[in-house]
C-alpha cells in the first residue's frame, strides 16, 4: 500500500485537458500554479488564444546554478473519451497519471518537501507548457528561449521500467513533398503526360534508402496519394514522411539528401516542392549531462539507471540549447496515450524521495 494521498492529483486528472480544450488546460494550469505560489513561486503567464496558456513559475535568484523543471499540462484525450480516476493497491489510473500530470505532481511534492525543510526555494523554476502532445509547435520557441537562463533541466515525463532517466531522445522531422506532373489520356496521349505517381515512387525509394539502421536513422514515408483514375496519367502526387535520428551529423546528411531528391526529376516534366522540417531536434547525451548524473549518484549514493528513447519530448528542445538535461523524472507507468494509462504508486514514492534529495543537494549548492 502507498502512503501517498492521491486525492489532489485526482482533482487535476479529472479536469479534462486535451490540448485543444483551452479552458480545461488553463484550469489545470491555474490549480498547479496556485500550489506553486504557496511555495513562494511567482507566475509569468504566456497567454495563447487557441491553446492553453504557457506558465513560467519562478523563484528568487541567488548566486549559483539555475535549475529548470519542465512539464506539460495537456493530454491526448478529448472530453468524454477517458476522464475517470481510479486506484487499487498498486496503481492509479487516469488520463495523465504518468503522461504527465503525475510527473508534474512528483516535482510539486518534492518542492513541498524542500520548502518544509528550508523555508524557502531559490534558483529552481518550473515551466508548464500546454501543447506538448501536438508537437510543442508553439511552446518550443518559448522553451528554447527560456532554456538559456538555466544550467540544468529536469523533465518529468514517465520513468523507465527500472526507474531509468532518459539521457537521449531521437530528433524528429516531418516533411511533405508535393509533386506536379502533366495530366494526359492514358490511351490517346500517353507520351504527352508526365507521371507524378511514377515520380513519387522514385522519390519514395530514394527517401527510404536514406535509412541507416546502424546509426539508428530512419526515414518513413508513412503516407502517399496521387492520381485521378486508371485512364489518366497522374498530374499530382503527395508524400508525407518522417525522419528520426540520433545525432546532428545524421540530421545534416539526410536533410541535404532530401533537398537533392526533391530537386531531381526522375520522370521528365515533373516538379516537386518540399514543406515541413525538423520538429524537435535530437537530445544527445553530453558531458555536462554525464556530470549531472555523476553528481546525483555521488550525493544520493545511488547508481541512477539511464536509457535512450526513440520518442521525442520537450527535453529535446531544452537539451539542444546546450542545457544539461535529464528526462524521465516522473513515475513509471504504461498504457500512455490509451485509455489504459496507469502509473505505479510505488514508483511515485521512490521518485518523490529521490527528487527531494536532489533538490536538497541543489539548494545546498552541491549540484
Ligand atoms: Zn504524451
Amino acid at each position: 500500500m502507498s502512503s501517498i494521498d492521491f486525492s489532489e492529483l485526482q482533482s487535476i486528472i479529472e479536469i479534462n485537458s486535451w490540448t485543444k480544450n483551452k479552458e480545461g488546460v488553463d484550469k489545470n494550469g491555474e490549480v498547479f500554479a496556485y500550489w506553486l505560489e504557496l511555495l513562494g513561486y511567482t507566475l509569468t503567464r504566456y497567454p495563447r488564444e487557441e491553446i492553453g496558456d504557457h506558465l513560467h513559475l519562478t523563484t528568487p535568484k541567488k548566486e549559483g546554478k539555475k535549475l529548470l523543471l519542465l512539464g506539460h499540462i495537456d493530454t491526448v484525450f478529448p472530453p468524454e473519451t477517458f476522464e475517470d480516476f481510479k486506484e487499487d493497491d498498486e496503481w492509479i489510473y487516469g488520463p495523465g497519471v504518468c503522461d504527465m500530470k503525475g510527473g508534474n505532481y512528483v516535482a510539486l511534492q518534492a518542492l513541498r518537501n524542500v520548502y518544509r525543510k528550508f523555508g524557502e526555494i531559490h534558483n529552481i523554476d518550473f515551466l508548464l507548457v500546454s501543447d506538448e502532445e501536438t508537437g510543442s509547435d508553439d511552446s518550443k520557441h518559448l522553451s528554447a528561449k527560456l532554456a538559456k537562463e538555466y544550467d540544468y533541466c529536469m523533465v518529468f515525463e514517465a520513468a523507465g521500467v527500472h526507474d531509468e532517466v532518459v539521457v537521449g531522445r531521437k530528433g524528429v522531422g516531418t516533411f511533405f513533398i508535393d509533386i506536379e506532373g502533366i495530366a494526359a489520356h492514358a490511351g490517346n496521349h500517353y507520351t504527352k503526360g508526365a507521371d507524378a505517381n511514377l515520380e513519387a515512387s522514385h522519390k519514395l525509394q530514394a527517401l527510404v534508402a536514406l535509412t541507416d539502421l546502424e546509426k539508428e536513422t530512419t526515414v518513413n514515408v508513412g503516407k502517399l496519394s496521387g492520381g485521378i483514375g486508371a485512364n489518366t496519367i497522374s498530374p499530382k502526387a503527395h508524400l508525407t514522411f518522417e525522419l528520426r535520428y540520433t545525432n546532428t551529423q545524421e540530421r545534416d546528411r539526410v536533410l541535404k539528401a532530401i533537398d537533392e531528391i526533391v530537386a531531381t526529376s526522375y520522370v521528365e516534366g515533373t516538379t516537386a516542392t518540399l514543406l515541413g522540417g525538423i520538429q524537435r531536434d535530437v537530445m544527445q547525451p553530453s558531458l555536462d549531462q554525464a556530470d549531472f548524473v555523476k553528481k546525483i549518484n555521488t550525493l544520493c549514493n545511488i547508481a541512477l539507471p539511464t536509457e535512450k528513447r526513440g520518442g521525442v519530448s520537450d527535453a529535446n528542445i531544452i537539451s539542444s540549447q546546450g542545457v544539461a538535461t535529464l528526462d524521465g523524472w516522473g513515475p513509471y507507468g504504461d498504457g500512455d496515450h490509451t485509455i489504459h494509462e496507469r502509473a505505479s504508486k510505488k514508483s511515485f514514492e521512490k521518485r518523490i524521495k529521490l527528487v527531494t534529495e536532489i533538490f536538497e543537494h541543489f539548494l545546498e549548492g552541491k549540484i
